[in-house]
């Protein structure tokens, strides 16, 4: 017994210990996030390479609890895919997003594309697709307006149910984009069996394009490959203009990073980038 208990309190450490407490603390305030209006969504500007003008926005799930302060979503989403929690978020996000979106195409009296991040078990839920299509009809939206942001934990769960909503979408006229991509394990082979509408680069290609030379050639390549398959191609982080140079000499699409603008509220992103 001694034994085994020595190697059990070896293991539970000071560190673990604490980053299970905090795990429970988070799990506890995030049941009642959404109820007590704590999430709200961030926008960030879509920018088309070759005009440099904005031509929508990524919409970024934000969390301000009153006892943990700003929660980054890297550290929520995961929990709430987890307790199952992401179906009820991910509906915020959509109509917080969609309606946001009807009002700007509205005030531009033009396209205003919006991109969303649906999470796998979002994505995978029955009628996705019909859903996603309802939403569009409650908030008037053109079904091209809308971009879905997926990763390939959507993809590796259950390929035929992933390729036919993506089909259903796409046949609806909604876009689909592989995100993060370059970061997974087979991100290739993702490509060789569905039919995306973007890919977007990972930042981390992006971040040391000056310094290094194999990251240049990376990025070269993975914008090349993109536009051989018809992928519209986003790189993202771009944050200094000799990245936003470089993508934009690749002939690379469009760019987001902080360069072009951080994600901020809805007020802001209107003020900064809709009105006069
Ligand atoms: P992502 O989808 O890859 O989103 C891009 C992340 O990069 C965002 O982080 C954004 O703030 C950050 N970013 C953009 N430009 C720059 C730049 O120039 N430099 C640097 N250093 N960072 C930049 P954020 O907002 O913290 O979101 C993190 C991740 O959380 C997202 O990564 C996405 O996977 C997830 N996420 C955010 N909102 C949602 C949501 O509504 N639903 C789901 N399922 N996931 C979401
Ligand atoms: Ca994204
Ligand atoms: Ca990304
Ligand atoms: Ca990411």
């Amino acid at each position: 017994i001694s034994k085994t208990e020595g190697v059990r309190y070896s293991f539970f450490n000071q560190d673990t210990q604490s980053s299970i407490e905090q795990r429970y603390q988070l799990e506890s305030h995030l049941v009642d996030a959404l109820n007590n209006q704590e999430l709200y969504l961030n926008y960030q500007p879509l920018v088309c390479l070759k005009t440099h003008r904005i031509l929508g926005a990524e919409a970024l799930l934000r969390w301000h609890n009153p006892v943990l302060g700003q929660v980054p979503p890297d550290k929520f989403i995961n929990l709430a895919e987890h307790n199952g929690q992401i179906i009820e978020i991910g509906n915020f996000v959509l109509h917080s997003a969609l309606a946001q979106a009807a009002h700007w195409q509205a005030l531009q009296q033009s396209d205003f594309r919006i991109a969303i991040n649906i999470s796998p078990l979002q994505f995978r839920a029955p009628n996705f697709a019909e859903h996603i299509a309802d939403l569009l009809t409650l908030y008037q939206l053109p079904t091209t307006s809308l971009e879905l942001e997926i990763t390939e934990g959507i993809l590796l769960q259950d390929e035929h149910l992933a390729h036919d909503s993506i089909k259903k979408l796409q046949a609806q006229g909604i876009r689909i984009s592989l995100d993060d991509f370059g970061t997974g394990y087979s991100s290739l082979s993702y490509l060789q069996k569905y039919s995306f509408n973007t890919l977007k680069i990972d930042r981390c290609f992006i971040t040391n394009l000056e310094k290094n030379e194999q990251d240049r050639e990376l990025t070269r390549a993975i914008i090349a490959m993109g536009k051989k398959l018809n992928l519209h191609v986003i790189a993202e982080g771009v944050e200094t203009q000799e990245q936003d140079r470089f993508i934009q000499s690749e002939d690379c699409d469009y760019g987001q990073g902080y360069l072009y603008g951080k994600p901020t509220s809805a007020d802001e992103f209107e003020s900064n980038y809709l009105t006069e």
